[in-house]
């Protein structure tokens, strides 16, 4: 390189915060399809070359963002995290500059699939972990997110998709946890919940519908920077993974005699979004209860790739574990649960109970397997009738790019739906930004692969596939929360949000 040019070093320097600053030029567009399904598909990769030529920036990450980090030092300004926040989420460059407060992130960690190079990975927990581990005087409890048990297997060498839900069981036990616990209790739990709140929306208050899903925090984040005027329409229902968290400590801590002050809780999620999540302000119900705030219910949250990471370390057999159960009590899950892991899972679960609430009885055959809200479409539309009550419409839409036209309907007082379910990450949890990285980018044939089972468990595997006849959901009920929306369960299994628009001076016309 010429002296009269900058060196390759103080160039890195220069454009790391490209993103912040607003100087990195952007990268090539996607493949010129829409935001959804084979759309999600860059079109670079030219090859090598002049490495110049290739600089496209990156986004900028701030030192204090719990999700995602990026060692500069693997970067080479391929411009791939741009290209995701940008035109798979539509987060990068919807901002005005300067920025005020905040580097606008959903902490969806998309940027750390699509990074060729591993600059961007989560924020790594697992040494915290393996010291609660060491820790005698502590009961180490963990949970399985769904979409984990359909992607663990591939850090392993299995093919994408592998089912290794009880080889999980197995390695969490070897590492030493002192109960394994199903995340997929909890999204039945959820459901219990959500179900009936958008039943007394619609009985009740039809001017906050639709109501918006809130188990995805890349998404809840999402519209507190950008929507805080539709807030009114998010479910108070925590996500499965903070409602597990909050019960753990509470519930369970009190039937097992155990001091809710020594239990540390760890959540293993496709996701790293669910890192923030657990450190919200709002998460600390469990800890309300016995009068110490600083308590949350849950406190570590491991990806898919850091427990890979970890029964690596411990070097545990993945491949040659037998299958094992989850711990009874908050172990046991029914299909519904399962299908939370992708895009229309929510939705179809949730429709499989709220049917139950509105007739007694169970729902058709149609609602186990409904064609309409499952596949990679980035927007997808449905309605079901429900026996004397009426038709209830509702949407389903992946990637944040994919919410912001439904937003603007809803906005716009054009919404014909009753229920929407928004999931940040391109096909749901199984494309979660916490996921093993079997293709760089992602692709859609590894999504599929993990959709088909997650599917297959819950149609094929699964003894009971409504979230209503969970036995522990129904003794959870019966001994603790009394009937969904309680005050008991209002106070430990729902919330609120904030408006985080002042953060930021968001573009309009996004
Ligand atoms: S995707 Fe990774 S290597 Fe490429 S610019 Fe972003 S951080 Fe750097
Ligand atoms: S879609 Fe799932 S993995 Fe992605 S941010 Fe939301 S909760 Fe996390």
């Amino acid at each position: 390189m010429g002296s009269n040019k900058l060196s390759r070093r103080n160039f890195l320097k220069l454009v790391g915060g490209a993103g912040l600053f607003g100087t990195g030029i952007l990268a090539a567009g996607c493949s010129g399809k829409t935001a959804g399904g084979k759309g999600w598909i860059p079109s670079q990769y030219e090859g090598t070359g002049n490495w110049q030529a290739q600089v496209k920036g990156r986004i900028a990450i701030a030192s204090s963002n719990v999700s995602i980090e990026r060692n500069d030092s693997k970067c080479i300004l391929c411009g791939q995290c741009i290209e995701v926040c940008k035109k798979v989420m539509s987060v990068y460059g919807s901002y005005e500059l300067p920025l005020k407060k905040d580097i606008p992130c959903v902490n969806c960690g998309q940027c750390s699939l699509w990074c060729p190079t591993g600059a961007i990975t989560e924020k790594n927990n697992i040494t915290d972990v393996v010291k609660a581990l060491e820790d005698q005087n502590k009961y180490v409890i963990v949970q399985t997110a769904p979409a984990t048990k359909v992607a663990l297997g591939e850090e392993f060498g299995m093919e994408p998709g592998s089912i290794v839900e009880g080889k999980q069981v197995a390695a969490l036990r070897a590492l030493g946890f002192d109960a394994v616990l199903d995340t997929c209790f909890s999204a039945d739990l959820t459901i219990m919940e959500e179900a009936a709140e958008v039943l007394y929306r619609l009985k009740n208050v039809q001017n906050t519908l639709p109501q918006f899903t809130s188990c995805c925090p890349g998404w809840v984040k999402f519209c507190e920077y950008y929507y805080p005027d539709l807030l009114e329409h998010m479910s108070s229902c925590k996500s499965p993974q903070q409602m597990l968290g909050a019960v753990a400590k509470t519930y369970y801590a009190t039937k097992m005699g155990i001091n809710p002050a020594n239990i540390v809780s760890v959540a293993i999620m496709p996701c790293t979004a669910k890192k923030a999540e657990a450190k919200r302000s709002e998460m600390n119900a469990s800890g309300k209860e016995i009068g110490n705030e600083h308590m949350m219910d849950v406190d570590l949250v491991l990806t898919t790739r850091e427990l890979a990471r970890l029964i690596k370390l411990k070097q545990i057999d993945m491949t040659n574990l037998d299958n094992q159960e989850y711990d009874s009590i908050l172990g046991e899950s029914t299909g519904a649960g399962k299908i939370f892991g992708v895009t229309g899972g929510v939705t179809e679960a949730a429709v499989r109970t709220l049917y139950y609430y509105a007739t007694k009885e169970n729902p058709p055959a149609s609602l186990l397997n409904w064609q309409e809200v499952r596949g990679l479409k980035g927007v997808k539309e449905a309605t079901v009738d429900v026996p004397g009550f009426g038709t209830v419409k509702v949407a389903v839409c992946h990637g944040l790019k994919n919410a912001r036209v439904i937003l603007k309907q809803v906005r716009e007082k054009k919404s014909p739906w009753q229920f929407i379910e928004f999931m940040a990450c391109p096909g749901g949890c199984i494309g979660g930004g916490g996921q093993p990285k079997s293709a760089v980018p992602p692709t859609d044939d590894v999504r599929t692969a993990r959709i088909a089972s997650l599917y297959k468990m819950d149609a094929q595997q699964s003894k009971k596939r409504l979230s209503y006849q969970n036995d522990e959901i129904n003794t959870l009920y019966k001994e603790f929360f009394q009937e969904p929306l309680s005050e008991k369960a209002e106070h430990l299994l729902h919330t609120h949000y904030q408006d985080k628009s002042n953060l930021f001076t968001a573009k309009k016309d996004l």
